[in-house]
């Protein structure tokens, strides 16, 4: 029985690997579609307040260790959650969760942790 009690937790961590394909583009889509719901929260004047806030509380400084770049450019900033939010109102509205990144280190950084989600999984 021992051997069964080992192979479970395994069954249980592939399983999400069936449903969702790097490539599989309808899937993409289709979850997409479904985050459409708090991808909306970005539009929201709150949320560009926030943001701004963020900004403002770290000087316009790229908070990636190693690049501390200062851009008076805002577009070129992001308030990044440093948990990602996921759908989480709590997690999406906490400003302690938030930091500012330059959009260089965000779109290096949103890489890899794509990429990390699909390998542990
Ligand atoms: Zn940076």
């Amino acid at each position: 029985m021992a051997k069964l009690r080992t192979i479970k937790p395994l069954v249980a961590t592939i399983k999400p690997l069936v449903g969702r394909m790097p490539g599989d583009e309808k899937t993409r889509l289709r979850e997409r579609d479904q985050q459409v719901g708090w991808r909306s929260w970005y539009k929201t004047a709150r949320w560009q307040q926030l943001r701004m806030k963020v900004l403002i509380r770290d000087l316009f400084t790229c908070q990636m260790v190693g690049c501390g770049k200062v851009e008076g450019d805002t577009s070129q900033l992001v308030a990044d959650h440093k948990i990602p939010h996921r759908g989480d109102e709590a997690l999406f509205w906490d400003e302690s969760n938030l930091q500012c990144l330059c959009k260089t280190c965000h779109d290096k950084l949103k890489q890899k942790e794509e990429r990390t989600a699909w390998s542990s999984r």
